[in-house]
């Protein structure tokens, strides 16, 4: 189960992705006013179940007549913001990449593996090691869906990536090219070529996608993996990817006790909705006005815990 929205008062318009059929939309009747005929969450996004459709002609709907629970099915991931935002990517990246009615049991296959896994792991920040399960998912994702990085080597003279050195990368080929051979590529080529640091790349090609776990990356490697995906997904596809920004919130560092308006603002702002940009605004705006009055309301009181909590262990100790 891809997306869930509504169709008048009564009715869910969902998409799916199915083993047989591939991609697939559909019309759920009265579903909105008893989703317990679909068994309660089965018509939730990144439900794994059996469905009942009638194909209605060539009219690219579907009817979906009931769902339900069997064996090799899993729940979607539980309550965790991480899980549930590496989720929604999964589901945006199949939702975007597949074809109509076109069956991809691959795809398939990978998505619910996906899904399982990360159902599975642990949900707590920095969750480093459900971020390496998203990743090499979304490296196989992409190369299903004829969109594979063949980063792992330059694609004008064919040797690796070697840290620290800084690469170029082209999304929309995709291709990697080395220093050495960048400066001797004809400026046109060059055109839709962007920075990328070594270390990423051969992060990237070091993991495997989800059947075997490879070690979880770093935190810095991480990230970067995470905002280059992020960049190729919405390239590739020409499409923004909804899922992108609460993916980054969520997955974002916690900010440093001392700096977090400083650090937190142009960060957020450079890819957060308006929306997103306001309401973090106002929550730093709102954290600041708390925090000042705390300092006022006494020094040994209730301070905000890492400006009063440093001082008073520090004097302890000296
Ligand atoms: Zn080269």
């Amino acid at each position: 189960m891809l997306s869930r929205g509504r169709s008048g008062e009564q009715d869910l318009v969902v998409s799916f992705l199915t083993a047989e059929l591939g991609l697939l939309s559909a019309i759920a009747k009265n579903a909105a006013r008893s989703v317990r005929r679909f068994g309660g969450g089965l018509l939730d996004p990144g439900a794994v179940a059996f469905y009942e459709f009638r194909i209605r002609g060539d009219s690219g709907f579907c009817l979906v007549a009931r769902g339900e629970r069997g064996p090799g099915a899993s729940a979607p991931p539980g309550p965790s913001p991480v899980l549930g935002s590496l989720a929604a990517w999964a589901l945006e990246l199949a939702r975007v990449f597949e074809t109509p009615r076109t069956p991809a049991p691959e795809a398939f296959a990978a998505l619910k593996g996906h899904l399982r896994a990360l159902a599975l792991a642990d949900g707590g920040p920095p969750a480093l090691a459900a971020r390496s399960l998203s990743l090499g998912f979304t490296g196989k994702y992409l190369g299903l869906a004829g969109f594979g990085a063949p980063l792992s080597a330059c694609s004008v003279c064919g040797r690796p990536p070697r840290p620290p050195e800084d690469w170029a990368w082209d999304a929309l080929e995709p291709r990697a090219v080395c220093p050495s051979c960048l400066p001797r590529l004809d400026p046109a080529a060059a055109r839709g070529l962007a920075p990328v640091p070594a270390r990423l790349l051969a992060a990237l090609a070091s993991l495997s996608p989800s059947e075997s776990p490879s070690p979880p990356l770093p935190a810095p490697e991480a990230a970067l993996a995470e905002a280059f995906y992020r960049a190729l997904a919405p390239a590739v596809s020409g499409r923004p990817f909804l899922s992108a920004p609460s993916l980054e919130q969520y997955l974002a560092p916690p900010p440093a006790p001392e700096a977090a308006a400083p650090a937190g603002l142009p960060g957020a702002g450079a890819a957060g909705t308006p929306g997103d940009e306001e309401s973090l605004a106002e929550a730093l705006a709102a954290a600041e006005a708390l925090a000042e009055a705390e300092g006022l309301a006494g020094d040994g009181g209730g301070p905000a815990p890492d400006a009063g909590a440093l001082p008073h262990n520090g004097g302890g100790e000296t």
